[in-house]
């Protein structure tokens, strides 16, 4: 067994050692930490249509509470599946494009139930390097040959695919927008692929539904590509501001999904207040397309604000923006600086990026406002030299 108090001592004089620190959210997108009162504006929420405090889900999860209660007392498969589980379900289907969809209690669960029901001992997983730490688990517990492709590079993708010819069927999964530099898979070029090489596609939208898409239905409605994707899966807990996740898909694989996705039949139904929650957020999103192009008008602000003021690096193409550092000590340095600044956002280092490219990531909400987005511009172009 591990040596409790000697690892976490190893891991603390390293500075890798995690810890917890309550917030105070001040609404708007402002918190403070709880060692002192400091207004901060959040960089680092993944709320990105700020539908976690809209009235129309605060309004719903309400009704729905006080009809069934707290919890749903039960999994779907036993007595715990409710009228409201369905409704979103449908809306979401509508959503991505697609006939049927199943709810899971997070995005974690949904990634460790789908992918050990589709691919066994027999089976090749394609996997993107980047991809989220609950792909990479589903992966690993499926007990699937992992083939790990180097990041968004198709070509690389595609010699795998050819030297594994014949050795069993295959499942690709990628993001559609990366969580940690926001950047975008070329999801038409992997349809493509994927149909020559006849595999699954799963595309994991945690970051791309509500966002993009004409409807709000994620890259993958923006390309034209659902049809193309076998398993369109993603999380009611980032731009939907609510909690939970879903896939969608055939009705067939729905039927199959509910029959054999262990993390779906031995656990708690979502409760109905945070169905309800979820749904009017499917519901805002294609209402209120208005919520998306407030979001891109900040993003679009944000980035050239950073440019304006001589900023040169890449920016990506999305509301999640890496500004690059270099080293692990110079990032969190500045992390620190941009805190007594009164910006709240995070550094990304190693192991979770290459050495060498430690870096800080902004994520751009509805709730910023031209006023946030300027003192956090303005902040960041001085302390980049610092
Ligand atoms: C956040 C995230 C998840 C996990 O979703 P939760 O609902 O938070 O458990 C899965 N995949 C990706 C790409 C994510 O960013």
């Amino acid at each position: 067994m591990v040596d409790l108090k000697n690892w976490l001592d190893q891991q603390r004089e390293k500075g890798g050692l995690r810890s917890l620190r309550p917030v105070a959210r001040r609404g708007k997108g402002h918190l403070t930490l709880a060692e002192d009162d400091r207004d901060l504006i959040d960089f680092s929420s993944n709320d990105y249509l700020a539908l976690a405090e809209h009235p129309a889900l605060i309004a719903a999860a309400r009704h729905a509470l006080s009809q069934f209660g707290a919890g749903s007392g039960a999994s779907r498969l036993m007595s715990g599946d409710l009228v409201v589980h369905h409704e979103l379900e449908e809306a979401v289907a509508q959503l991505k494009g697609k006939e049927a969809a199943l709810t899971f209690g997070s995005g974690y669960m949904a990634n460790t139930g789908i992918i050990p029901a589709l691919a066994g001992r027999h089976d090749l997983i394609f996997s993107d390097r980047l991809n989220h730490a609950s792909i990479h688990d589903g992966c690993r517990l499926s007990g699937a040959r992992l083939i790990r492709f180097r990041h968004n590079d198709l070509n690389h993708l595609e010699d795998l695919l050819t030297k594994n010819q014949g050795r069993g069927s295959a499942l690709i999964v990628v993001e559609s927008i990366y969580s940690m530099d926001g950047d975008r898979c070329p999801l038409r070029e992997l349809v493509a692929l994927k149909e020559r090489f006849g595999c699954l596609l799963m595309v994991d939208e945690a970051h791309g539904t509500g966002v993009f898409g004409p409807n709000g239905g994620g890259v993958i409605e923006e390309d034209g590509v659902s049809g193309g994707v076998d398993l369109a899966m993603g999380t009611f807990g980032k731009a939907l501001g609510s909690y939970g996740a879903y896939v969608a898909g055939s009705a067939e694989m729905m039927e199959y999904l509910l029959n054999r996705a262990r993390s779906f039949i031995f656990s708690t139904a979502l409760p109905a207040s945070v169905a309800a929650a979820s749904l009017a957020a499917v519901q805002l999103v294609r209402k209120e397309p208005s919520l998306r192009r407030e979001l891109h008008e900040k993003i679009a602000l944000f980035k050239s604000l950073l440019r304006s003021g001589g900023y040169s690096g890449a920016l990506g193409p999305s509301q999640i923006i890496p500004v690059l550092i270099g080293e692990s000590g110079p990032a969190l340095h500045k992390v620190e600086l941009l805190r007594e600044q009164g910006i709240f956002a995070t550094a990304v280092r190693p192991p979770t990026v290459p050495d060498g490219t430690a870096r800080l990531r902004f994520s751009i909400t509805r709730h910023h406002s031209m006023a946030d987005l300027t003192q956090a511009a303005e902040a960041l172009l001085e302390i980049m030299d610092a």
